[in-house]
């Protein structure tokens, strides 16, 4: 088998073989073959072309040879045929693996070597030794080798004239290798830097990491698609720009200073930052900057590298809070609760305010568990601790302190009442049976009270009396609370005993209204009556509304009675009627906290359509403390009420700041003048005085004026005397149940 014969021609001419200086011929056609493939390198030919067509070039300069190009593989360790147009693929295969040795025929020595090899004859020359089969199978005589130069100047490979004569190179020749060397290491090292560009396209492109480069100005020059869907900006948005245009407002100088300081000594920084997407929302991302240098050392880039981190931020906020709060019920675990407490008491020791620290414990829980089974339980506990939580103010804080026992701290307690309050709405909200697995389970919890700075001044302390108080709730039959300090505990118990009460009371109706006649001083006639509660306690007796009112406004129960009361006075008013007493006026007590938390204005609307009675016929009684509402509410509820044409009454009047012409703007029909002032009217001549001037001052304002607590008739002379338009007292009569109301009525009329 022998080589193809064959040689390019568009450098037609033939080779010279001589030593000596380049004749004119010899240096145009080097010339020519430089200009033929710089035109077509200029003309953006693909690598392997030009490789090929120098090669075609350099054989057509050479009669009866080939010429190739051999590259070194990727470890270095062997030559194969990068191009060789006049090979078969056969020949190629055979010449592939060739190995840099002494005896690797001339390619193989100059990468052994690392220079230029000329033999010029294969069959004899001692180079070719290890290969001599190949030089009579190809029938190559002569063979010159010259190495090809990476751009790090590393010999990379060989470009090989072989001949089918025996010859020495000419100047001519080894400058054709020269050249034709040279030429491929550039074209080589071209398209390796085009291959390096592209895939550096194709990172930049393709990175799930934002980047962003910018000049030395910090002008932003180009983004990855990355940086377009994390930030939101296009190129268009941000080229020209800084990257200050990003920020969040979150860092002071101080950060951004600290950054280019590092950037400056050591050419990068790493770390998180927080900026800010073009839709506004700010988010923190993992930024490293590197500088970037040219050959001779000067910056000529900024590359910012990022990947938004905020999934990973909420994730690790998640593990924060999943390793400071109970798995089960998601409340915080007792070292949260204690950073809370130690908090709470550093604001409450200067104010002087008190801390209820409460320790709970559920009653049957045990009991529970075992029947209805562990899984059920869990699911049980979970729906106490949203319950208790419910109960609770924002500025309260709650934890489970293992199996069924939570600690509760109260806050920003002013008195001793609230916590009693607070107590009670557990106890209640606890034992309020809940609809679970298909039935209705009812439980019960009891509770300890220890109470900052009077039981103690530290969480062990408080704690500790907190249980011990819940241990003495448990051995006094569960379902009730227990305060450490005697006196409170007395205290509560009473509250507690009474709130319990009043929500039986209401169940079991063991309220009863008794009416107090009104009459006129004009006439001597009734005119109306006072309804006035009575709660007749299974065990205590007659209860009058001093031991309970207060109570009964503090647990919010109020509403629910006041709804009773002044449909029950209005029913009996229309009984009255239709047992034949003339129609009279009832008034009827109603308290601030009907204002507040009730709809008011609905439930009187609702007893007089239910019942029928006139509405001039029932007069509110309210007191001056309901000008601590909230004004605006509290006026449009009372003017709706008198458009009905319900008559207001100011009760107590005197014992409150409130003056006269303040209370005009709230429509009142009549005054009650205070007891107070009528007890001493016959003694004191200051409260004397005073009545006259309340009766003076109302009279000028249209209002009448009633006084209450009228014992005797040397207090009616006075208050006759005065001006007063009716009077109220036991002079006249006891409040009375309705029957003995009504023979009163009767009896007085005959
Ligand atoms: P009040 O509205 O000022 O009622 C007058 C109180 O004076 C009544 O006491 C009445 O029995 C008592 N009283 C009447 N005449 C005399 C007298 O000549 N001498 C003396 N010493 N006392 C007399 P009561 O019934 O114990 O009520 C006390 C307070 O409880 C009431 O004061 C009122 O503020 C409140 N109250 C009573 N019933 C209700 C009610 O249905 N709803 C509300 N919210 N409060 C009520
Ligand atoms: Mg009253
Ligand atoms: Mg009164």
């Amino acid at each position: 088998m022998s080589a193809q014969h064959t040689t390019a021609s568009s450098v037609s001419h033939q080779s010279v073989s001589h030593s000596g200086p380049l004749s004119i011929e010899e240096q145009t056609q080097l010339l020519n073959l430089q200009r033929a493939i710089l035109k077509s390198i200029a003309q953006g030919a693909e690598h392997l072309e030009v490789i090929k067509q120098t090669c075609l070039l350099a054989e057509s300069l050479l009669t009866n040879s080939f010429s190739s190009v051999m590259l070194m593989d990727d470890h270095y360790q062997q030559l194969n045929v990068y191009v060789a147009p006049s090979l078969t693929p056969e020949q190629i295969q055979k010449i592939n693996g060739l190995r840099p040795s002494p005896g690797g025929g001339s390619c193989g020595n100059v990468i052994y070597q690392k220079t230029v090899q000329y033999v010029s004859n294969t069959f004899t020359d001692e180079r070719w030794e290890d290969i001599r089969h190949l030089a009579h199978e190809f029938d190559v005589r002569a063979c010159w080798s010259i190495p090809i130069f990476s751009a790090e100047n590393k010999v990379i490979g060989t470009f090989a004239l072989s001949s089918f004569e025996h010859r020495e190179p000419s100047l001519f020749h080894r400058m054709l290798l020269e050249i034709g060397s040279s030429i491929i290491g550039i074209a080589l090292n071209r398209n390796h830097y085009q291959e390096s560009l592209r895939q550096f396209e194709k990172v930049f492109e393709g990175s799930e990491q934002g980047i962003m480069v910018t000049d030395t100005n910090l002008k932003i020059l180009s983004v990855n698609p990355a940086f377009t869907k994390v930030l939101g900006y296009s190129i268009d948005d941000v080229k020209g720009k800084t990257p200050k245009m990003l920020s969040s407002g979150l860092h002071d100088q101080l950060f951004y200073r600290a950054m280019w300081e590092s950037i400056t000594h050591f050419g990068h920084w790493r770390g998180e930052v927080w900026n800010r997407r073009k839709n506004g929302e700010i988010f923190p991302e993992w930024l490293s900057i590197s500088e970037v240098r040219n050959e001779l050392g000067d910056i000529t880039h900024y590359v910012g590298t990022f990947s938004d981190i905020s999934d990973l931020k909420s994730a690790q906020k998640e593990i924060q809070y999943l390793s400071s709060h109970d798995a089960l019920t998601g409340l915080p675990d007792i070292s949260l609760f204690k950073d809370r407490l130690e908090t709470a008491i550093s604001i409450a020791a200067p104010s002087n305010r008190k801390i209820g620290l409460l320790a709970l414990n559920l009653d049957n829980f045990k009991f529970l568990n075992d029947s209805l089974g562990y899984a059920s339980g869990d699911k049980l506990l979970k729906l106490f601790a949203e319950r208790l939580k419910g109960c609770l103010h924002e500025t309260d804080a709650i934890s489970r302190h293992g199996g069924d026992e939570f600690i509760i701290l109260l806050n920003n307690i002013h008195d001793d009442d609230s916590i009693n309050y607070m107590v009670d709405m557990l106890l209640t909200e606890v034992s309020s049976p809940f609809a679970f697995a298909g039935r209705n389970i009812s439980t019960s919890c009891s509770i300890g009270v220890a109470v900052y700075p009077t039981d103690g001044h530290d969480f062990e302390k408080l704690f500790g009396r907190a249980r011990k108080a819940m241990s003495q709730a448990k051995e006094e039959g569960r379902n009730t609370a227990r305060f450490f300090t005697e006196k409170l505990n007395t205290d509560s118990l009473h509250y507690l005993n009474i709130a319990y009460g009043l929500r039986e009371a209401l169940a079991h109706h063991q309220f009863e209204l008794h009416y107090q006649p009104q009459i006129s001083l004009k006439d001597a006639q009734v005119i109306g009556a006072e309804a006035l509660i009575r709660w007749h306690h299974p065990q205590n007796g007659m209860q009058p509304p001093a031991q309970f009112i207060s109570i009964a406004e503090q647990t919010g129960l109020i509403v629910e009675m006041g709804e009773w009361i002044i449909e029950a006075a209005c029913r009996q008013g229309m009984q009255w009627q239709k047992n034949g007493l003339p129609p009279l006026s009832i008034a009827v007590n109603v308290s601030a906290v009907q204002f507040r938390r009730g709809n008011l204005d609905k439930v009187i609307i609702k007893a007089l359509e239910k019942t029928g009675l006139n509405p001039q016929l029932l007069e509110l009684e309210l007191t001056e403390s309901i000008l601590l509402e909230d004004i605006d509410h509290l006026l449009a509820q009372l003017d709706g009420l008198k458009k009905l044409g319900v008559k207001l009454a100011i009760d107590d009047f005197g014992t409150g700041y409130s003056s006269l012409a303040y209370l005009k703007k709230f429509n009142i029909d009549r005054l009650k003048i205070d007891q107070s002032f009528v007890r001493d009217i016959n003694t004191d001549p200051n409260d004397a005085a005073i009545v006259r001037a309340i009766v003076q001052m109302a009279h000028t304002l249209n209002l009448e004026v009633i006084a209450e607590g009228v014992e005797d008739e040397a207090m009616l002379k006075h208050l006759r005397e005065s001006g007063c338009d009716e009077v109220q007292g036991y002079l006249f009569s006891k409040p009375l149940p309705a029957d003995a109301f009504e023979a009163f009525i009767k009896n007085s009329q005959l």
